[in-house]
């Protein structure tokens, strides 16, 4: 596959959870090695994008498909082993594993697992993301910001083709986050393709190529960071919020 084909194509993705339209049609693409930021208010269905992609509900209508293959009848894990991998907006750690455990368990479902040991690959995410030193401990020992990173280095374990990430620096100091622009950089020039949800628009602005901003499940405006984030439509669904 070319870099900068299409990767990842959502088309006319649709979500209802009962009565309430979480998506109503979401058409956009990703192109192999691009950023791309997913922005909008509070219950604008971002959180719901990521999982229909992930396939962690399934959706109303519409399809998603990663590299010409169609995902929206796959489980999880199914969507996990043909390349996506993800953090969630509230970290989801095995409380009763170690921070290696935890990491390991998803280096299980990374492509070249036969060549490299899990374990090492476990521990090289997770001094990639600066923890290597916690490796034994309990997640109960972290603070936000390290679970958050634990999160993160378990999903790259996974070796991911895409790489999508919800909301993985809200909370962190303003040192945390320049530490995670740099590692996340870091992840795309090592040629992984990334979706993330961020509020932090100095983290849209520093590293998206290009920016979709959802309201009311609908997509309000996709292009250049800049140019999008000043785009009047945008900065009145921001103010009226
Ligand atoms: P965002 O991530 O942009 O803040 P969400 O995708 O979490 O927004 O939510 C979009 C809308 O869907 C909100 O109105 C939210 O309350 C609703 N929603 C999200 N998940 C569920 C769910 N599991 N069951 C019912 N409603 C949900
Ligand atoms: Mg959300």
């Amino acid at each position: 596959h070319a870099p900068g084909g299409t990767l990842l194509e959502c088309e006319d993705v649709t979500k209802l959870f009962g009565g309430l339209r979480a998506l109503g049609g979401i058409s956009l693409s990703v192109r192999r090695g691009e950023i791309l930021a997913l922005v909008g208010p509070n219950g604008s269905g971002k959180s719901t994008l990521i999982n229909m992609i992930s396939g962690h509900f399934p959706m109303t209508s519409g399809s998603i498909r990663l590299d010409g293959q169609s995902l929206e009848t796959l489980e999880p894990h199914r969507v996990a082993a043909r390349g996506i991998a993800r953090t969630y907006q509230i970290p989801r750690l095995f409380e009763h594993m170690t921070v290696l455990e935890n990491v390991q368990l998803c280096a299980a479902f990374g492509q070249d697992v036969k060549a490299l040991n899990a374990a090492d690959s476990a521990l090289h995410w997770l001094d990639f993301m600066g923890l290597a030193e916690k490796a034994h401990e309990l997640p109960a020992s972290l603070n936000l910001h390290e679970r958050k990173f634990v999160e993160f280095a378990r999903a790259l374990a996974a070796k991911p083709k895409l790489l999508l990430l919800d909301e993985v620096l809200c909370g962190l100091t303003p040192t945390e986050v320049d530490q995670a622009i740099d590692l996340i950089r870091r992840i795309r020039a090592a040629g992984t393709t990334i979706v993330f949800v961020e509020h932090v628009m100095r983290a849209v602005v520093a590293l998206a190529d290009r920016v979709a901003v959802l309201d009311q499940g609908r997509l309000l405006a996709l292009g250049q960071p800049e140019a999008t984030m000043q785009d009047p439509k945008v900065i009145d669904v921001y103010l009226g919020a």
